[in-house]
Formats: structure tokens, sequence, C-alpha cells
């Protein structure tokens, strides 16, 4: 099924709804509490907070509660309120919130870790809570008895994990800028492969189980997309921050990838664009453009009695080139190369004006961003970090106007390529098709399609896949979602 839609990032600039201060250190995670209007914190000042919204239009704690050591992440499950928590001293706790959001119980403790929590998931599916940690190693425990059930180590610390309940597939990043897929079994796991790319430490890890697509950020301030259901190894370098890359988040509705770095920079990336792979750099003696040996040729340098240049690369070809025969810099979005990169001055002279059309945005969150979480039904996003900092902003970097221009001459042919998304575009245009005519509210529209998107996705994981129940929910939800969103969310639609 292809729909005949022509979107382009917009730049419409995340907006700042609320601050969140009063941590006496560093908020390693915090997360939006999906329909409420929440927001859970944990930070290395040893607290968990729940923090609500009064009427105030302020968040005020309605949970405070501090543990024996810090707290370096969580995983928070909505439908049970069931948060586990990773501490500094290696223990995940498991405490349930009480429904009205104003208590926690503790209940269990489990011993997962010699050193730092990094990285943790609750699997529902699965009834395990898997972590990772500092003593370089992935765990996984059975949430019904408490007990471990296997733990797999890795040659340097793990510092971020994904996984998926369907397959029982583990992803796990680690300071060595490596990420190992693992397959987890009750006692056992096996080794799949280890994807490399990185030059340095993995931040962040996002995976996409509808695309099968695996995002991975890094301390070399970079971004890949690793193909993992696709067409075999192909992978997609996304340069455009110019910090380390720590939170990431993919929203499958708009194919937008949203990367957040450690100096605040927050890049939305186009990923519906057709991109190319950069290329691997080659390794020659001499420059494979004029022919002038490098410096460690001694050989060639002898013969023809000349000095040694230094090596460089081409990042559109991937030549190894001199520094005379690449002088000119040039950015290369198609590539991902969203900054002036060098260029050999073959490549650089088949660049057009065109080809330097950016297909990513860039927004400043003014604060260092350690850890994000987004809520796409209603255009949310939190941030927190180093700086002790909370932020909720509105972040709908795209409009559906922008996905939508002309939602009367959609044209829809069915087939096969992205059965999720095409289910959802067909709901969509059966939805508001069934509307008084199609000239209702833009405004609505576009709540319509994140609420749609709500009923399939709920925290980057595929709900409901069924039309039928699907509409359903969405004709019972309307009602009361006309009335109280367009009265809360008209300001900033
Ligand atoms: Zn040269
Ligand atoms: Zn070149």
């Amino acid at each position: 099924m292809a729909a005949e839609i022509h979107s382009r990032p917009q730049s419409s600039r995340p907006v700042l709804l609320n601050k969140i201060e009063g941590h006496s250190d560093g908020v390693n995670a915090a997360v939006l509490i999906p329909k409420e209007d929440g927001v859970i914190t944990v930070s290395e000042d040893r607290t968990i907070r729940v923090w609500l919204k009064r009427d105030s239009g302020q968040y005020w704690p309605s949970i405070y509660h501090t543990v024996s050591s810090p707290c370096s992440c969580m995983s928070y499950h909505h439908e049970s309120r069931r948060i586990f928590i990773g501490q500094d001293n290696g223990a995940v706790v498991e405490f349930l919130i009480s429904e009205d959001f104003n208590k926690m119980n503790h209940v269990k403790t489990y011993p997962a870790h010699q050193n730092r929590v990094s990285d943790l998931i609750f699997s529902l599916e699965s009834q395990w809570v898997i972590s990772t940690g500092h003593d370089k190693s992935i765990c996984w425990m059975s949430t019904q008895s408490g007990s471990m059930l296997g733990r797999h180590s890795f040659g340097s610390w793990a510092s971020c994990l994904q996984y998926d309940s369907d397959t029982q597939h583990a992803f796990v990043g680690d300071h060595s800028g490596q990420i190992t897929l693992l397959k987890l079994d009750e006692q056992t796991c096996s080794v799949i492969t280890t994807l490399k790319g990185h030059e340095g430490s993995v931040g962040a890890l996002y995976w996409d189980p509808v695309q099968r697509w695996l995002f991975s950020g890094a301390s070399d301030n970079s971004v890949i997309m690793w193909d993992i259901g696709g067409r075999q190894g192909r992978t997609l370098l996304l340069q455009g921050h110019h910090e380390k890359v720590q939170a990431l988040w993919y929203l499958p509705l708009t194919h937008q990838l949203v990367s957040c770095s450690a100096d605040g920079g927050i890049t939305v990336w186009n990923m519906e664009t057709t991109r190319e792979e950069a290329p691997q750099w080659l390794d020659s003696d001499s420059c494979q453009k004029c022919g002038q040996p490098f410096f460690w040729n001694i050989k060639q340098m002898w013969d023809s009695k000349t000095l040694g240049l230094r090596q460089h690369h081409c990042r559109k070809c991937g030549k190894a080139i001199c520094g005379k025969c690449s002088s000119k810099r040039s950015t290369y979005p198609i590539m991902g190369f969203e900054f002036q990169v060098r260029m050999c001055d073959d490549c650089y002279d088949t660049i057009k004006e065109e080809d330097r059309t950016p297909l990513a945005t860039f927004h400043e969150g003014k604060h260092n961003i350690a850890h994000m979480d987004m809520d796409p039904s209603r255009g949310l996003m939190v941030t927190c970090g180093s700086d002790r900092v909370v932020k909720v902003t509105h972040s709908s970097f795209t409009t559906f106007t922008d996905v939508f221009p002309k939602l009367k001459s959609i044209t829809f042919c069915c087939g096969t390529e992205n059965e999720m998304f095409s289910r959802m575009l067909m709901l969509l245009f059966l939805y508001t098709g069934s509307q008084s005519g199609l000239g209702f509210q833009q405004s609505i529209i576009k709540l319509k399609a994140y609420f749609i998107l709500d009923e399939f996705v709920i925290g980057g994981k595929v709900q409901e896949t069924s039309k039928a129940s699907v509409a359903k929910s969405m004709e019972e939800a309307d009602s009361l979602q006309e009335v109280k969103h367009t009265h809360t969310h008209t300001s900033f639609l």
C-alpha cells in the first residue's frame, strides 16, 4: 500500500510548557504518565517523585520517596502502574503506584548487578525485568518469583538497552561503541550479532518494532539507523549534533526520528525520504586523486623524493585523499551530513544546490538532555539532565496539516509495503470521511490522527492492530476528547 503523501519536516519549535525544579542532583530519567498531567522522575539525589499538575498550572510532587542509593534509570508500566527503578548500588527495586498517584508501595528488590544499573525494561508479556549494568552484564529476572533467570557478560560497561517482547530479542549498547543483539530464553541466551559503527560509547537506543529499525546515538555525536528487518546490513549515518547523543525517539506516523544531545540540541530527522548509505573509508598508501604518497609510505617518499602527506577521506566517495585534493567542504543531507564535511574536488563539483536542502530540523532544548520521553498523542515531550531541571514541552514537530496538505485529494492505493502505516492511514481516512463531509476543522483532524496513533502504539509498541476495535474506542473517546482537548490544547495547534 502506498499513499500519495509528501511531507517535509517543518520547524515548529518545541514550546516550553512547564519547568519542574527542586531536585538536589541530576535527574536521570523522567517519563510522562499517559492520559494524566503527570511526570515521574528519578534522580541522583536518591529520590523517586511523582509530579501532578495542579490547578495553578504548576507541577507539585504527590509522591516523594527516598531510597538508599542514587536512582539511575526506570521503567514504568502504566496499565499496571508498576514501576522499576535501577540504582547505583546495582539493585532494581519494584514499586506499585496507587490509582490516585498519591502512594507507592514497595513490591520487590532484585539483586541485579554488582554496580550501577544503566538501563532496564519491564516486559509484561515475558514477566521479566531486564537490566544492564556497569558490571558489564545484562540480566533478566522473573517478576513473579523475583529470581535471576540468566546473565550475559560483555567486554565493557553495558550502557543502554532495548527489548522486543514478541521475539525476545534484546539490544545492548556498550561503552566500546558496540551494540550486541541477543535472543533471550528462559535460562539461556544466544548472541545473534554485533553491530559495529560507533566510535564512542553508545548512549541511547530506540527500537521500532513495526519497521524493525534500531536507532543508536553515541558519544561520537552521531546517530545510526540499523535496518534490522529490511535489506541486509543497511545502515544510515545521521550527523546533526555537536555533542554526545543521549536520547532518541521514533515517531512512526510522521516518519520522524527525534534525537537529543548533551548540549540541549534536539534534531528531528525526516526518515521518510530516500537516504543513501555513507561509504566505507578506503585505505591507500597514496592520494587516490593526485597519487602523492602519504607520510607512512616511506618507500614511495624515498623513490619520488617527496615529503609524505596526511591522509584524509572524502565523506561522499570514501576515497583516501590528500588535503590539497579535498580543500572544499559541503553538507550532504542525503547521506546524513547535515553539517559541512570534507569532500574531494570531484565529488564537490557533482553536488547541486538542491542536494544541500536539509533533511532535518534543529531545535534548542536549552539544557543538558540525558533522558527524554514523548507522548505523541498529546504532542508532549519531557526532557531532563544533569542540570537538575525537568522540562515539559509541546513538541508537535510536524503538524498534520503538513502531512495531509489537501485531505480531500489524498490518493490511496492498496498493497502491503507497510502494513502498519497503511492501516493507520486507512483508518484516518475512513474516520474523517465518516464525519459530516470533510470540511471540519483541521485542528480536530490533527488531534484525531494523534489519538488514532495512540490507540495503536503506546510507548513505541504496537498495542492494537484491529481497525474495528480502534474505531470503536475512538468513537467512545470522541465526545470527551473533542471537548477536553480543544479546550486545553488549542493554544499550540
Ligand atoms: Zn591529492
Ligand atoms: Zn569524493
